[in-house]
């Protein structure tokens, strides 16, 4: 068996991989990343290639490599089809926001990684992890070819997506590893790259229409004007869709894909739940997807990978060069996820466990009964305050929802308290278990209001 040590292994050359690569690397440190594809395949992931905050991405890989894969940045908003009840709610969409084409998106963050140093071992699949008896993780085995091949390392990384096999191998029994994960708390999804004849005319919008289940929905996002990246999801504690047979009928009913091609077919899992509560064990760290990091309600985890790379690499430096990969050193790692987006997607969950148990008519009903602009302001001014302009106007015309509005209401109670409780994330592993009592207690209070299963 051929034998590799490396002060950190990355498993999985995507987005979170990438950019934990490019840091530990530019640091100095050897830095292998493992990846099942092929070099030509790798990079090629199922997405709806809309990337949020693009403007802000970290630096170990340069924005300017990146890039030229923004194949449309003139998106500015939200364009939500609610066919129920005739209507169509534009939302403007804050912040830098670029529909990529995401295959080449992927070649650049390996080419930035391996310009910072990192290598990169192909057609590489990772079966099993090193781990010594005590549960400190040494490394991982795969296999290439066909042959066994053993990486030994100071940190290994888990960047292998959302339904990583690393940890179902390893026995976390011994650390504060989040294991709470099922199935349930996943989002099946498929897309098709579809070219389009003329250019449609929402080429600067997101659009977004609902399934006939309120936990899915399709969407169509415009790379350019006539290359659509058209795709579906559900939650997957729903009924399951026939993915394929839903994103078909509603193409043929659309008079802008008469004479479309499809060009590339994609399916995949994605974590639509909260950030782990811990994603540290010693000798290992979790990012991206492999650690639930994107926003519940949207399923954007590229930003997410993203930051979750670089800071999970930034403490991997740190156990190299103190020489000592325990929780204790990681966990900052935890910490600087949940300071800097965990809380938010924690308190996004909230409205993910609201969406499986409120009846979909009310939410469409009650979305085409507000003022779109109005309810934009609402969004994204952070207030928990409606304006009064939007309150006499909804009111008016929501009368019938004001049900499922109280639940709203209640339910963004709930959601701030939670993220008070997040904004106390402890700062040691031995203050996890408190922290985690008291925030079930919460969510207890959650399931009452919303009326949703226990997702966890
Ligand atoms: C259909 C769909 C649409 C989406 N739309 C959007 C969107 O519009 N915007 C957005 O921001 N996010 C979107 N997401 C989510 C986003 O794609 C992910 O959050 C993001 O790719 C996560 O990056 P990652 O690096 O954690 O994992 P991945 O990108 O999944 O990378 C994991 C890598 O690990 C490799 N790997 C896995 N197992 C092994 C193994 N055992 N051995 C070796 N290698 C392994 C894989 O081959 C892969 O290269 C979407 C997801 C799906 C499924």
């Amino acid at each position: 068996m051929t034998t590799h040590e490396y002060d950190v292994a990355v498993v999985g050359a995507g987005t979170a991989g990438c950019y934990a690569a490019a840091t530990a690397a530019r640091e100095g440190l050897d830095v292998v990343v493992i990846e099942r594809k092929t070099e030509q395949e790798a990079g090629h992931i199922a997405c709806g290639d809309a990337l949020k905050g693009a403007d802000a991405f970290p630096d170990a890989i340069p924005k300017s490599q990146i890039e030229p894969s923004f194949t449309n940045t003139g998106v500015d908003h939200g364009r939500f089809e609610i066919p129920q009840h005739d209507t169509v709610l534009e939302i403007p969409i804050p912040g830098e926001l670029a529909v990529i084409d995401r295959f080449d998106y992927g070649k650049r963050l390996i080419e930035g990684a391996d310009r910072a140093g990192a290598e990169f071992h192909y057609d590489t699949v990772v079966q099993d992890v090193n781990q010594d008896d005590d549960g400190h993780v040494r490394g991982v085995r795969a296999r290439r070819k066909g042959n066994p091949v053993e990486y030994r390392a100071t940190v290994t990384v888990d960047a292998a997506g959302s339904l990583s096999l690393l940890q179902d191998k390893a026995d976390f029994s011994a650390a504060t590893f989040d294991t709470n994960v099922s199935y349930s708390q996943f989002c099946s999804a498929y897309r098709e790259i579809v070219e389009v004849p003329e250019e449609v005319e929402w080429k600067d919008a997101l659009v977004f229409k609902p399934t006939k289940r309120a936990a899915g929905y399709l969407w169509y996002f415009p790379r350019t004007g006539t290359e659509i990246n058209a795709g579906l999801g559900f939650q997957m504690n729903e009924q399951p869709m026939k993915l394929v047979e839903d994103l078909r009928r509603d193409l043929r009913n659309r008079a802008e894909f008469a004479d479309a091609t499809v060009k590339d077919k994609l399916g995949a899992a994605l974590p639509t739940r909260r950030p782990y509560d811990s994603a540290v064990a010693p000798g290992f760290v979790a990012a991206g997807d492999a650690a639930g990091h994107v926003n519940p309600t949207t399923g954007g985890g590229i930003a997410g990978a993203a930051y979750a790379g670089q800071y999970a690499a930034e403490r991997a430096v740190r156990a190299v060069e103190t020489g000592d990969p325990s929780e204790e050193t990681l966990w900052k790692y935890n910490e600087r996820v949940m300071d800097h987006f965990g809380t938010r997607y924690a308190g996004l969950d909230v409205y993910n466990v609201l969406s499986t148990a409120v009846d979909v008519d009310d939410l469409m009903g009650l979305l085409a009964a507000l003022p779109g602009e109005k309810l934009a302001e609402a969004l994204y001014s952070g207030s928990t305050q409606m304006s009064l302009l939007l309150k006499l106007q909804s009111a008016i015309k929501s009368f019938g929802y004001w049900r499922t509005i109280w639940t709203f209401y209640e339910t963004k109670q709930l959601a701030e308290e939670l993220m008070d409780h997040y904004g106390r994330y402890p700062d040691s592993p031995s203050a996890l278990d408190g922290w985690q009592s008291e925030r079930d207690e919460l969510m207890d209070r959650i399931y009452e209001t919303t009326g949703a299963e226990p997702k966890y």
